[in-house]
């Protein structure tokens, strides 16, 4: 039996980590894909943990060579999601979490049709801009650039499933958990779940 996919895509400063952070606690079933990204570590950030970081020489080499489910340009670095740990996760009944951008999100939807959509939004705009500010790790520059991009990346909330308002924490946790909770129990699941029942109420 397949696992689920879900993507969460969000505007960075939106809360996505924490909230992704809250699930994973919550949900021990629920697995977190590491993409591939040619950004700089943050402090604190590992090799292989938060991304597998690697120069864009070796990030162009393994796209060129179809290593990737999707890929994007994110505010002038690439990201990646791997294609090969993807598929066998899947194949294997893993539930996996996507944490990528709206362009990332539309590449998936391509192979993982059934793959659910969840839409991060911050409080507003400006909640947004005073959390990209408070977190500190980035020039004044790259903020800029972020929020700008922020507005770009919000357009696309139309395109998910699924819409959670980061306004308190707790409260958002709770949402996302009940998000993949109901996507576990969507019909096609179930059934694959209870195949001899559900071919069973077929019968006449
Ligand atoms: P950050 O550099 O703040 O960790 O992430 C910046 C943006 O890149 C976020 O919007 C994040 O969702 C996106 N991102 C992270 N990994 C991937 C990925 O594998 N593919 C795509 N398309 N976007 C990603």
């Amino acid at each position: 039996m397949p696992g689920t996919l879900i993507i969460i895509t969000a505007p960075s400063g939106a809360g996505k980590t924490t909230l992704v952070k809250g699930l994973l606690e919550r949900d021990p079933q629920m697995f977190l894909s590491v993409s591939y990204t040619t950004r700089d570590p943050r402090p604190g950030e590992q090799d292989g943990r938060e991304y597998h970081f690697v120069d864009v020489a070796t990030f162009r080499a393994l796209r060129d060579r179809g290593e990737f489910l999707e890929w994007a340009e994110v505010h002038g670095n690439y990201y990646a999601t791997s294609k090969v740990w993807l598929k066998e996760q899947i194949a294997a009944g893993r539930d996996i979490l996507l944490e990528i951008d709206w362009q990332g999100a539309q590449q998936v939807r391509k192979s993982f049709s059934d793959a659910v959509g969840v839409f991060v939004l911050p409080p507003s705009l400006e909640a947004l801009e005073s959390r990209l500010r408070g977190r500190g790790t980035d020039s004044d520059d790259v903020i800029s650039r972020r929020l700008l991009g922020a507005r770009g990346e919000m357009r696309h909330v139309g395109e998910f499933d699924y819409v959670i308002l980061n306004d308190e924490l707790r409260r958002a946790v709770d949402d996302l958990v009940a998000v993949v909770k109901a996507s576990r129990l969507r019909y096609a699941n179930q059934r694959l779940r209870h195949l001899q029942y559900f071919d069973f109420l077929q019968q006449d």
